[in-house]
């Protein structure tokens, strides 16, 4: 199959990138109108990402949170951590997730061809089918929760995100950048803390949480790449089947 002969998408632009001797689509989701851009070349190291926008208006680090948490889970692969499984099992090259103050990203790469297989579809269930509707402790985990040792003791927040952007809001760099960005940028998302101020993260709630993850993480709202030596065609066939094309198109503001 050829990616001309795909029926579920469009071919919006084709030509080939001389700079970095590869062939390029831009392509669009016919059913979604998911915007995807295809780079089919002899790079033995294949790369996939989704990546969605996520413009936050307060500083809970709700991007952040739903960042982390969609990685705990999810209906095809409901165990604790996935993330922390194909770092140390698959053949991976590089594997992660950012957020960043306007949109999240995840990226996985592999030389393997039936690794990289894996790799997507453990990405494409995390960000579509997560466990968090189902289980608010991981919420609870990586965001932030009430924390008491013993009866005596002062009652604590903790968390996985919460904690590591203690670390973030202690260092005098990211400081003096987060000023010069709030006071620059104010009333937009950069003039926000998209991974989330310590201070501000425990007015994050639950459904607030799950409200975030709905509204961004949809098809319509996405952006797909793949690059490298691998059967272009099959795998948008099976994106569209395994996951787009149960959805239909929505506005995302
Ligand atoms: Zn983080």
């Amino acid at each position: 199959m050829k990616i001309e002969e795909l029926k579920s998408y469009e071919i919006k632009e084709h030509r080939f990138l001389k700079d970095i001797n590869t062939d390029a689509y831009v392509l669009s989701h016919k059913k979604t109108n998911a915007r995807v851009v295809v780079m089919p070349n002899d790079e033995e190291n294949k790369v996939f990402y989704i990546g969605f926008r996520t413009p936050p208006k307060d500083s809970t680090g709700v991007a952040h949170i739903v960042e982390h948490t969609v990685l705990c889970g999810s209906e095809k692969y409901p165990i604790k951590d996935p993330f922390v499984e194909l770092c140390k099992g698959s053949l991976n090259t590089f594997l992660n997730a950012m957020t960043y103050p306007d949109k999240t990203v995840y990226p996985v790469a592999s030389c393997n061809d039936f690794d990289f297989k894996n790799l997507m579809d453990v990405y494409l269930d995390a960000v579509f089918h997560p466990n968090i509707y189902h289980e608010e402790k991981i919420f609870r985990q990586e965001g932030w929760h009430y924390e008491l040792e013993n009866r005596d003791d002062d009652l604590t927040i903790n968390g996985v995100v919460y904690s590591e952007m203690k670390g973030a809001f202690s260092d005098p760099d990211d400081i003096v950048e987060r000023q010069i960005m709030n006071s620059i940028f104010p009333d937009t998302p950069y003039g926000v803390e998209s991974g989330g101020d310590p201070d501000v993260i425990p007015e994050l709630t639950y459904r607030d949480f799950l409200d975030f993850h709905s509204k961004y993480y949809h098809p319509s709202n996405s952006y797909i790449f793949l690059y490298g030596n691998c059967d272009m065609a099959e795998r948008l066939d099976y994106i569209d089947r395994e996951y787009l094309s149960k959805y239909d198109e929505i506005k995302v503001d």
